[in-house]
């Protein structure tokens, strides 16, 4: 069928709103028809070639939410009408799969950043051209994208597809990491570095979990005014103070639970030294490969835990649903972090977000 989608023609070229042509589904196939698409610093990182993804052109795009228009012959978890947010995609038999942990999958690039289905086969043409696509196995960027059954995930009815977009990605990201991977418990303390999009997440998930001390760090005055009305006790502006001595002070020894957001080993060496005796700290913050940092290695001896943590680390199907749940009780509003634009004005976007004008921008199909 023809769909309209944003290509990348050339490495960190513009986005370009085309005609392309995309595949019918195969049988464990799922097409669906966008609503909206958060734009990620993953998608920029596309563009720009920093991941081991195959040349373009190519459309990204993977924070959507839509309706299924048609699914293949073997799909039985959602039928057409449905409401479903995309997230990232697994092969459902490696050992991480099968161990419930599909968002650490041995075959991620696989099944993420192949260009294509995993299988080689490409969804999107321009005539006779193929157009890399199969991105987070949906390119998004699109009017209608084609995913797997496998990173499908059918929602309630009664919430607007706009908001959920994000969901798939950054805010399961900073949610699932305390939720999921942190998991402190009510009356501790988290020190969140970062307090963009997958920070903030974080600071909105210590609140469900009753965190008492919820440290947010960062050199923007505004988005630390935001994370405080999202539900951060402390806020800390490391461009004026310095954020270990300050979190050593207020928390009268260190935080029990650190989050490093932004990808920065100087901020990585701060998130860890912060920590007391059986603190542990988590990483997400995304960096070129081969980065390297240092660290107090007898600090981390003395019962400190550093923790990799991709995706959140949660079963999307499941954790997905319940951030909804807790956003329809009012004690999730990620929301507020959403500015919307049109897809025809994508470029624009990219250009706010990249310049810290907006935090999760949504594109509007
Ligand atoms: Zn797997
Ligand atoms: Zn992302």
């Amino acid at each position: 069928m023809e769909i309209k989608a944003a290509v990348v023609q050339e490495k960190s070229g513009p986005f370009v709103i085309e005609r392309l042509q995309l595949s019918d589904p195969n049988d464990d196939e799922v097409l669906v028809r966008i609503a909206a698409v958060g734009i990620c610093h993953t998608d920029l990182a596309g563009r720009d070639m920093y991941l081991p993804i195959p040349p373009p052109p190519s459309v990204f795009g993977h924070e959507a939410a839509g309706v299924v228009e048609r699914v293949g012959a073997r799909v039985t978890k959602v039928k057409p009408g449905d409401h479903v947010v995309l997230a990232w995609d697994s092969c459902g038999t490696c050992s991480s799969c099968r161990s419930g942990r599909p968002l650490s999958c041995l075959n991620f690039f696989l099944h993420n950043f192949h260009g294509s289905r995993p299988d080689g086969s490409p969804t999107l043409h321009r005539g006779e051209q193929v157009i890399h696509g199969s991105f987070f196995y949906q390119s998004s960027f699109a009017d209608v994208a084609l995913a797997n059954e496998r990173n499908v995930i059918k929602v309630r009815e009664d919430v607007p597809l706009e908001i959920l977009a994000p969901l798939g990605c950054g805010v399961m990201t900073g949610a699932g990491a305390v939720m999921s991977s942190l998991r402190p418990g009510p009356g501790s303390s988290l020190a969140v570095f970062g307090a963009g999009n997958v920070g903030m997440s974080a600071v909105l998930a210590a609140v469900v979990c009753g965190c008492t001390t919820i440290i947010a760090v960062d050199i923007q005055p505004d988005r630390l005014k935001m994370a405080r009305e999202l539900g951060a006790t402390h806020t800390i502006n490391a461009a004026e103070t310095d954020p270990v001595q300050a979190i050593l002070d207020l928390t009268g020894g260190g935080a029990q639970f650190s989050l490093e957001c932004i990808g920065n080993p100087k901020v990585f060496r701060q998130a860890v030294d912060v920590l007391p005796r059986l603190g542990v700290c988590g990483l997400t913050g995304v960096v070129p490969p081969g980065t390297e940092v240092t660290l107090n290695m007898d600090l981390i001896m003395n019962a400190r835990t550093v923790m990799g943590i991709l995706g959140g680390d949660v079963i999307p199907e499941l954790f997905i649903p319940r951030l909804i749940e807790l956003h329809h009780q009012g004690r999730f509003p990620f929301d507020r972090m959403i500015t919307y634009y049109p897809f025809d004005e994508i470029n624009r976007a990219v250009e706010d977000m990249q310049k810290g004008r907006v935090m999760k921008p949504v594109l509007r199909m």
